[in-house]
């Protein structure tokens, strides 16, 4: 999934009406797709690396594969999440579910572009038929399915968040997600080049 969609699917399942869980269910579901803004950053910003370079080449280097592979890990989240529960850490505990929700969200929706979600105690990868970005793989119908989950969960959270900034994220988030593919669907026949995924993807 597209990472502010993992925060708006896990804001619903995990805050439970506390808005004082907001800012950790945030965190937790950025947090696995930290490591591929910073690639994203450094290739792009400093490297000045075509969209094509970056996504075919620099992002499947072992190194960057290695680290967002480790920071998609449900073991180590779960980890993190159980030492924060004995400790009394209920802030931390958060931080590791909502990243093991982000992780659970992605492994189904990942074809030859999965993660490693069980590091560093197997390196198993489940290749899944369908991809949330990849049109050999129905990544178009997936997409929408993505964009109208995430319209429908955020009418739902609007009325239970509390912080305006939040609420105009949801908005914002979804006009950008439905105008955007809008344009893409009407004037561009909703191509997306294999090569170019989304600089967001996780
Ligand atoms: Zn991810």
């Amino acid at each position: 999934m597209n990472t502010p969609s993992h925060a708006i699917v896990n804001l619903a399942l995990l805050m439970n009406g506390r808005s004082e869980a907001v800012l950790p269910v945030i965190i937790g579901a950025t947090l696995p797709d930290i490591p591929m803004f910073v690639m994203y950053f450094w290739a792009k910003r400093i490297r000045r690396q075509s969209e094509a370079k970056i996504w075919s080449e620099t992002y499947w280097q072992p190194h960057w594969q290695q680290v967002v592979h480790l920071f998609h890990s449900i073991p180590l989240a779960a980890i993190a999440a159980t030492l924060a529960h004995f400790l009394g850490w209920q802030w931390l505990k958060l931080v590791g579910l909502s990243a093991i929700l982000h992780s659970l969200g992605d492994l189904p929706i990942h074809n030859h572009d999965a993660h490693r979600h069980f590091l560093p105690f197997s390196q198993y990868r489940f290749i899944s038929p369908i991809s949330y970005w990849d049109p050999r793989h129905h990544g178009r119908v997936v997409a929408w399915v993505e964009r109208g989950l995430v319209l429908v969960i955020s009418i739902y959270l609007f009325p239970h968040v509390d912080f305006w900034v939040v609420r105009f994220l949801l908005v914002a988030l979804n006009l950008s997600y439905l105008t955007g593919h809008f344009y893409r669907w009407v004037f561009q026949g909703c191509l997306r080049t294999q090569a170019q995924p989304q600089s967001s993807q996780g």
